[in-house]
């Protein structure tokens, strides 16, 4: 199965943060990484407009043989091993690993909605996907394409390693 995660986080060495979850799941036996996208910084999105640090994103691309339950446990304790302790939606987080699509699944379970709900309303995961696969089609939505024409480059741009 090909899946697409989305990485991000605003706490403590992000790029250290980011780069020890790809290390780890990919040094699952079910799971090889295929590839990443480049680094990408966006305005954190608040639900009461608190003060909040840029982000910084990434989205890579999988291979896995687990069934997406079982990946989203897998996600969730690397996001409990990097640090992760925050309880509020949308806060503050060393680490947050999102399941963007799985293969062309459409999946709605009391723990896991995939495509991921916000996907077609976020540009940091949106450009992130066209930078390594343009061509993608998201099940019940469309051509990500369209979706990155419409979303634009609000709050986000792409960094160099060099700038970090
Ligand atoms: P958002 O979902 O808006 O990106 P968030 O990432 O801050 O917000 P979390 O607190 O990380 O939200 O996750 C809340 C719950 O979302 C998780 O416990 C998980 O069960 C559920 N969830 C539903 N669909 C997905 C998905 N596609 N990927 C990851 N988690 C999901
Ligand atoms: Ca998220
Ligand atoms: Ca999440």
């Amino acid at each position: 199965m090909i899946v697409y995660i989305g990485l991000g986080g605003n706490q403590g060495d992000m790029q250290c943060n980011l780069q020890t979850a790809l290390k780890l799941i990919d040094a699952h036996e079910a799971c090889q990484l295929i590839t990443c996208s480049s680094w990408y910084r966006s305005k954190a999105l608040t639900l009461d407009n608190e003060e909040q640090a840029d982000y910084l994103n990434a989205v890579c691309k999988i291979s896995t043989d687990l069934e997406a339950e079982r990946l989203l446990d897998l996600l969730q304790s690397i996001e409990l091993k990097l640090g992760r302790t925050r309880k509020k939606r949308w806060g503050a987080r060393t680490v947050d690993l999102d399941i963007l699509l799985y293969g062309d699944a459409r999946i709605n379970s009391p723990r896991l909605t995939i495509p991921h709900p916000q996907l077609q309303n976020r540009n940091f995961v949106v450009q992130p996907l066209m930078e390594i696969d343009g061509a993608l089609e998201i099940p019940a939505i469309g051509s990500l394409k369209v979706l990155a024409k419409a979303l634009g480059w609000e709050g986000l741009q792409r960094v160099n390693e060099e700038t970090l």
